[in-house]
């Protein structure tokens, strides 16, 4: 079954579940009527279905290599990508002075979504440059904006993220690539960087790589960082591309999946770069643009969800095995479970999503410190849980496929291998978990305390229609309220062994809420009977989790290394 981007169904969400008619009340985005949105996402999913889904096998089959230095990208993957750009599709929400759609990122969000559930690895390349923009946009000079925001903006040039060194993975603080200036205001760039997603990319005239280096004499760790904007080839006067800088990509990496986007390590050689943001403060510029980025990989994995769902339904609708009133597998209880927990979860993940881009938006568009905290919190979720969904749903995906699935041919590992590394990159999703209960409870809990009520009220308020379905959304919330409650209580040592835990009840309990929403929106439809499975069958998985969040922390740490080597 080929895919299909799910338009109506996000049309539902916005509409109905995510509060999204919040940001269409602002001043800054009253354009963006459901009229306007429904047809953006409309020709988006077109372009999903009819262009970039049909690339996806290819990229699996014929990856991008590298011969004689020169980068070559699975066929096909240029005229996919000149589409993408040509639509404007690179930077929905980015700012029209510069070329931008100026859409609400709730709305590039979605696009998102689509266009990764179409092909994974072809559009991490204009993800990566979403990212870029923005962080040029909130730190660069106006110079710099000028010359790069545009060609980014039209998907011109391509953008990429350059922290990962060999000794600094998840400890970005540990990375080593120096910085000399160049006495002229520029910067000479020495050091290796690995694992960098589209590092080069043969269908951009341009690629601009974000680069984290060390000044010399810098303080040690993350304080000592710098980001710097080092292009491989360097503007000429006119702002065409100019003399080729000093950096290469040395080697591809050999992936388990994701084949068909370049993942390069890569040298610089003395490049020539230009600092973004201020001296020391490259960590804090380039959390603009993982913060982007992560609700992206978020995005990324939710849409890998939606692929492998629609893959294995297509395949459950026809396989006949045994009996069954439907004549196929898709009659069978086990199997209905099966798919039903994936649908479900994808409308938990990609509700949560939008959401945390519906609080990035209000953020924006009132300079509220409430909405920034909101967003700030829900991001690790969205990111963690997205991607955990996108993993367990491929999963999902080759058993509904039984021995089939195990088969190449049939597509449905393709997006099991894709789809994992979204679960790692952008900081693992322990990362995540442990950002949630370090960073986004030091105010205490109150971020959490105003989601939490938001989803009580809620739930008080469906009552009346949904007696059982409210009751125990309010019942999770409020265990929910006071495991955070002691949580917060702990020193911040002890919460890390039980970050995943909490972070996973947190998107069990706000999934419920937006279930709940989507029931009351459509009370005698699909989206209800989903709802009560959610509700009853996959909600109390919380209990569970939060018990264990409850646990003393001595228990895991009393395990010693010599423990687990015995
Ligand atoms: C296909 C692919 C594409 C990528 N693209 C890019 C890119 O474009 N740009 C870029 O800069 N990087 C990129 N990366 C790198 C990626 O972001 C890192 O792999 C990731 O951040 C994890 O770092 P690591 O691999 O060094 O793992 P490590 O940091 O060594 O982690 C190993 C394990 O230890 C855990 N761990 C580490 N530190 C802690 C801690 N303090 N507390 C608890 N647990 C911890 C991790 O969660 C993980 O489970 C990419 C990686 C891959 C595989």
């Amino acid at each position: 079954m080929a895919y299909r981007a799910p338009v109506a169904e996000f049309t539902f969400l916005l509409d109905k579940v995510v509060g999204f008619d919040a940001v269409t009340a602002t001043e800054r985005h009253a354009e963006a009527t459901p009229d306007m949105v429904a047809a953006v996402l409309g020709e988006a999913g077109r372009l999903c279905d009819e262009v970039l889904a049909p690339l996806n096998r290819a990229g699996d089959l014929q990856g991008a290599v590298l011969e004689n230095g020169v980068l070559r990208s699975t066929p096909g993957f240029a005229e996919g990508y000149r589409a993408i750009a040509e639509g404007g599709w690179v930077a929905v929400a980015g700012p029209v002075e510069h070329g931008g759609m100026g859409l609400p990122l709730t709305v590039a969000s979605a696009v998102n979504e689509m266009m990764s559930g179409a092909c994974l690895a072809l559009h991490l390349n204009p993800l990566l440059t979403q990212g870029q923009i923005e962080a040029l946009e909130h730190h660069a000079s106006e110079e710099i904006k000028a010359l790069y925001l545009p060609k980014l903006i039209s998907g011109e040039w391509s953008g990429t993220m350059n922290l990962t060194e060999p000794q600094a993975g998840s400890d970005v603080g540990a990375l080593s690539s120096k910085a000399v200036p160049n006495g002229d205001g520029t910067y000479a760039i020495t050091g290796q960087k690995i694992f960098i997603s589209w590092g080069d990319c043969d269908f951009t005239g341009n690629v601009c790589h974000l680069v984290l280096a060390r000044l010399p004499d810098a303080a040690p760790g993350t304080k000592g960082i710098s980001l710097f904007l080092v292009p491989k080839y360097i503007p000429d006067e006119s702002g065409a591309p100019g003399v080729a800088n000093d950096l290469r990509v040395v080697s591809l990496e050999h992936k388990m999946g994701l084949h068909g986007s370049p993942t390069c390590v890569m040298s610089f050689e003395g490049a020539r770069g230009w600092m973004i943001g201020e001296e020391g403060g490259g960590m804090r510029a380039m959390f603009t643009m993982m913060n982007n980025a992560r609700l992206g990989v978020g995005c990324e994995g939710v849409g890998a969800a939606e692929g492998a769902y629609q893959h294995a339904l297509g395949y459950a609708m026809e396989r006949k095995q045994g009996r069954t009133p439907e004549g196929t597998i898709v009659g069978h209880a086990d199997v209905r479970r099966m798919l039903a927990g994936v649908k479900a979860d994808v409308l938990a993940a990609r509700s949560i999503a939008l959401s945390c881009a519906v609080a990035l938006d209000m953020a924006a568009a009132t300079g509220e410190a409430d909405w920034a905290a909101r967003a700030a919190f829900l991001t690790p979720i969205a990111k963690a849980f997205g991607t955990d969904v996108g993993c367990a749903s491929a999963e999902a995906g080759v058993q509904v496929w039984g021995g089939m699935g195990f088969i190449e041919e049939s597509g449905a590992a393709q997006y099991y291998r894709d789809v994992r590394v979204t679960a790692i990159y952008e900081g693992t999703n322990g990362i995540q978990a442990m950002d949630l209960v370090g960073r986004k409870l030091m105010d205490g809990g109150e971020a959490a305390a105003r989601l939490l009520d938001e989803i009580e009220a809620q739930s008080e308020a469906a009552k009346a229609q949904m007696p059982d379905l409210a009751e125990a959304v309010w019942q999770a919330a409020e265990t929910l309220r006071e495991t955070t409650d002691a949580l917060v209580a702990r020193p911040m040592a002890e919460r890390f062994g039980v970050a995943v835990p909490y972070l996973r009840a947190f998107a069990r309990v706000l999934g419920g809420h937006f279930h709940l929403r989507a029931a009351m929106a459509d009370p005698s439809g699909a989206h209800a009977r989903l709802a009560r499975f959610y509700i009853t069958r996959l909600l109390p998985e919380h209990v569970g989790l939060l018990a264990e969040v409850a646990a003393a922390d001595a228990e895991l740490m009393a395990i010693t290394a010599e423990d687990l080597a015995a």
